[in-house]
C-alpha cells in the first residue's frame, strides 16, 4: 500500500520533518573534537522532547538511542556511546521524530574540524547527489528515475553506492512503501503521484560499495574501512517540483557561524 497524503497532512508531515531540521542545527552547535556521541545523542533527545515531540527512532526494533551517529567508516544505524569524536572524523547524524501522529526523517554527514579533501568531496557530492534525485522526484516519474539520478550523478567518481539499504515512505509509519533505492533503471518501479511523501537517502562510500554489521546488530560499515557519507531528506511528490519537506538550511547557517 502505497499513501497519498492531503494537504493537511503534508503540512503536518513539514512540521515534523522541519523539527528534524532543527534538531541537527541544535546537535551541529555542539560538534566539536572532543565531545562524545552519546552527549550528542541526549542533546538530540532533549531538544526533540522539549518541541512536544518523540525521537522515532528511540525503540525503534530496539534501537537503543535518540539518534543514529556513525563515524567515518560507519555507514548508518551507529549506536551512540561513549566514541570521543576528533579533528578530521566525519559524522553522519540520521534523526527521525514523531509529532501530530507523522513522522520525519532527515541525515546530515558533518566533518570535525578540518578533513582529508577527497573526503569533504565525498561528502558534498554525496549532498549533490540527493538533490539529484530529488530533482526527479515529481508526480510521473517512477522510483527508478529518482534511484538512476543518484547513481549515474555517483558513478562518475568512481564512489561505491550502498544497496542493501535504500530510501522509503515515510508518513504515519516511519518506513512505508516504496521502497527507493539509490541505484536503478530509469522508467521502472513504482510511479511517483501527487501526495506521496519519500525520504531519499544515498550512503555513498569513497571505496568499495560493500558493507557488513557489527556484531552489536546495528552498525553498518564498510569492509574496506575507507569512510562513508549519508544525508538525506523527506520529500513530498508535487505536479512539477518536489516539495522538500526537511531541510539543511538550518544546519548549515550553523555551520556557516562556526567557520567564522
Ligand atoms: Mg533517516
Ligand atoms: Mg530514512
Amino acid at each position: 500500500m502505497i499513501y497519498r497524503r492531503t494537504e493537511e497532512e503534508i503540512e503536518l508531515q513539514r512540521e515534523s520533518s522541519l523539527l528534524v531540521g532543527e534538531t541537527l542545527a541544535e546537535v551541529a552547535r555542539h560538534l566539536r573534537a572532543g565531545i562524545t556521541t552519546i552527549e550528542l545523542d541526549k542533546i538530540a533527545e532533549t531538544f526533540i522532547r522539549d518541541h512536544g515531540a518523540l525521537p522515532a527512532f528511540k525503540g525503534y526494533g530496539g534501537f537503543p538511542a535518540s539518534v543514529c551517529i556513525s563515524v567515518n567508516d560507519e555507514v548508518v544505524h551507529g549506536i551512540p556511546g561513549n566514541r570521543v569524536l576528533k579533528e578530521g572524523d566525519i559524522v553522519s547524524i540520521d534523526c527521525g521524530v514523531l509529532k501530530h501522529g507523522f513522522y520525519g526523517d532527515s541525515a546530515y554527514t558533518f566533518p570535525i574540524g578540518e578533513i582529508e579533501p577527497e573526503v569533504m568531496l565525498l561528502l558534498e557530492r554525496t549532498k549533490n547527489a540527493l538533490y539529484e534525485g530529488i530533482a526527479k522526484a515529481v508526480d510521473g516519474m517512477r522510483v527508478g528515475d529518482v534511484a538512476y539520478a543518484i547513481q549515474s550523478y555517483i558513478e562518475q567518481f568512481g564512489y561505491g553506492i550502498v544497496r542493501e539499504l535504500v530510501g522509503h515512505g515515510v508518513g504515519k509509519k516511519l518506513h512505508e512503501k516504496p521502497e527507493v533505492p539509490n541505484y536503478g533503471r530509469r522508467g521502472t518501479g513504482p510511479k511517483l503521484t501527487e501526495g506521496m511523501v519519500i525520504a531519499i537517502e544515498p550512503m555513498i562510500n569513497l571505496g568499495l560499495r560493500n558493507i557488513s554489521q557489527d556484531d552489536d546488530g546495528w552498525t553498518i560499515r564498510t569492509i574496506d574501512k575507507l569512510p562513508s557519507a549519508h544525508f538525506e531528506h523527506t520529500v513530498a511528490i508535487k505536479k512539477n517540483k518536489a516539495d522538500i519537506l526537511s531541510s539543511f538550511d538550518m544546519i548549515e547557517e550553523v555551520l556557516k557561524q562556526k567557520r567564522k
